[in-house]
């Protein structure tokens, strides 16, 4: 029996409509199941990012430093890394707040437009970057997939050509309606 593609997606500074594109993959998940172990994702119960990864969808900018952290991890442990969607791709929506700089955003959300509760969360939050990044600013980015959210067809082809070792083409995006 082949081995199955060990397969991880993840999501950093985005707001999860790339995965739930990815679940409209609907009855298409089956076939992939045939193919790959999904060995980390919020759609499974894995805690900790493994190693030796074969392709990581990684999902939104990096906003935070620990999302710092998490894309040298994940780098690190994967063969193809895949910058999934127009945030990875672009920061895209997280990067709206670049002009403005951490400190007058937090405290235009967080003081400004509070009025029960101002103060502006210092334990168990992340540190926020100065600025949002997409993912190629930090690590090299192996595929970039673009769209917000990349169509399910679009996902559904990238992941099929990947599994067979091929370089999807990406310059057509509109036939997948994206
Ligand atoms: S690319 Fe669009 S759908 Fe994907 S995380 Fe960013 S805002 Fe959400």
């Amino acid at each position: 029996m082949t081995e199955k593609i060990r397969l991880a997606t993840i999501w950093l500074d985005g707001c999860s409509g790339c995965h739930m594109s990815f679940l409209d993959i609907d009855q298409r998940m089956l076939e992939l199941a045939e193919k790959v172990e999904i060995v980390y994702s919020p759609l499974v119960d894995a805690k900790e990012f493994p190693e030796n990864v074969d392709i990581t969808l990684v999902e939104g900018a990096l906003g935070t430093d620990e999302d710092i952290q998490k894309i040298k991890k994940i780098r690190e442990n994967t063969r193809l890394l895949v910058a999934f969607g127009d945030c990875a791709v672009t920061a895209n929506i997280p990067s709206m707040r670049n002009p403005f700089g951490a400190d007058a955003t937090l405290k235009k959300v967080y003081l400004e437009h509070e009025s029960l509760n101002q103060q502006i969360p210092s334990e168990g939050v992340p540190a926020l970057l100065p600025q949002a990044l997409p993912l190629h600013q930090m690590v090299k980015v192996d595929l970039f997939v673009p769209g917000c959210p990349p169509s399910a067809d679009t996902i559904f082809y990238t992941l099929s050509e990947l599994i067979e070792g091929r370089v999807p083409d990406l310059t057509t995006l509109s036939r997948f309606g994206a």
